[in-house]
């Protein structure tokens, strides 16, 4: 039996001077190995959920227990690519690595083994302005998988990308998934974005913030760009706007 990475039982938060809680009663299992894709309004608070994950916030009830009894190394990436603006790639993407104490010559290969999945080989030496949108969050992908997370959280990565750049990423993620990178729970808004990396689907509803149903995506080992002009994908779409909207007929 597969054990969950990580239980999160009947979690609720509630913000100082806030009557309604942001999250309350919000059941889910992580699983080893997995892509989960949390889809759901703005505002249902989905930023919360993967902020309580990674122990930036604290629940006021309930319990978020790990497998191995603490959490595991944890990379988050986040919407905007946050890189020093002063610094070019290395010292953005070794910064994790440094911090916790390797020299740069340690870090070295590390750096240039986790550009290369990634797709930036070559612009060790680039400063962030001089790279596109779509390369700087790569590179904020690199930073984040350099130290080797066991668990990746990921905070609608792509939602200020151009659409083509965005299905680039996308088949990065699951290009990182497929040579058995860390385990990922994507936060999204987009329908077709779950439906394309996804192995399953959470969808929330809002105030207070739950679980209002899953779905397992079932399909072959195949991913790629041919998924999208597939019935399988259109399929799998139609369920999760499906569940989507029942989740926002339910909110108050
Ligand atoms: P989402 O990411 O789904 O758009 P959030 O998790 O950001 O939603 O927010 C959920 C709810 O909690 C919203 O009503 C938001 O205004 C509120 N909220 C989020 N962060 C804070 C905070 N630090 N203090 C007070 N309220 C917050
Ligand atoms: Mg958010």
């Amino acid at each position: 039996m597969n054990v969950p990475l990580a239980t999160l039982r009947d979690l609720r938060l509630t913000f100082p001077g806030h009557e309604v809680p942001a999250l309350d009663g919000v059941r889910l299992d992580l699983l080893a190995g997995e892509t989960l894709c949390v889809l759901g309004p703005s505002g249902c608070g989905k930023s919360t959920l993967l902020r309580l994950i990674a122990g930036l916030e604290q629940p006021d009830r309930g319990d978020l227990l790990w497998r191995d009894g603490a959490a595991p190394r944890i990379g988050f990436v986040f919407q905007e690519p946050n890189l020093m603006p002063w610094a070019d790639l290395f010292a953005n993407v070794s910064l994790p690595l440094r911090l916790a104490g390797m020299s740069r010559r340690e870090a070295a290969p590390k750096v240039e083994a986790v550009l290369a999945r990634v797709g930036l080989a070559d612009r060790l030496r680039a400063l962030p302005r001089e790279l596109s949108g779509g390369m700087k969050m790569r590179a904020s992908i690199a930073r984040a998988l350099v130290d080797e997370p066991e668990l990746l959280l990921l905070d609608e990565p792509f939602a200020a990308l151009d659409e083509i750049t965005r299905w680039q990423l996308n088949d990065v993620l699951l290009d990182l998934r497929r040579r058995g990178a860390a385990s990922v729970v994507f936060v999204t808004h987009s329908v077709y974005e779950s439906a394309y990396l996804a192995d399953r689907v959470a969808i929330m509803r809002a105030r207070p913030g739950r679980i209002d149903s899953e779905l397992k995506l079932e399909r072959g080992p195949e991913r790629g760009p041919a998924l999208r002009r597939s019935a399988f994908f259109a399929e799998d779409c139609a369920r999760i706007a499906e569940g989507l909207q029942q989740a926002m007929g339910r909110a108050a």
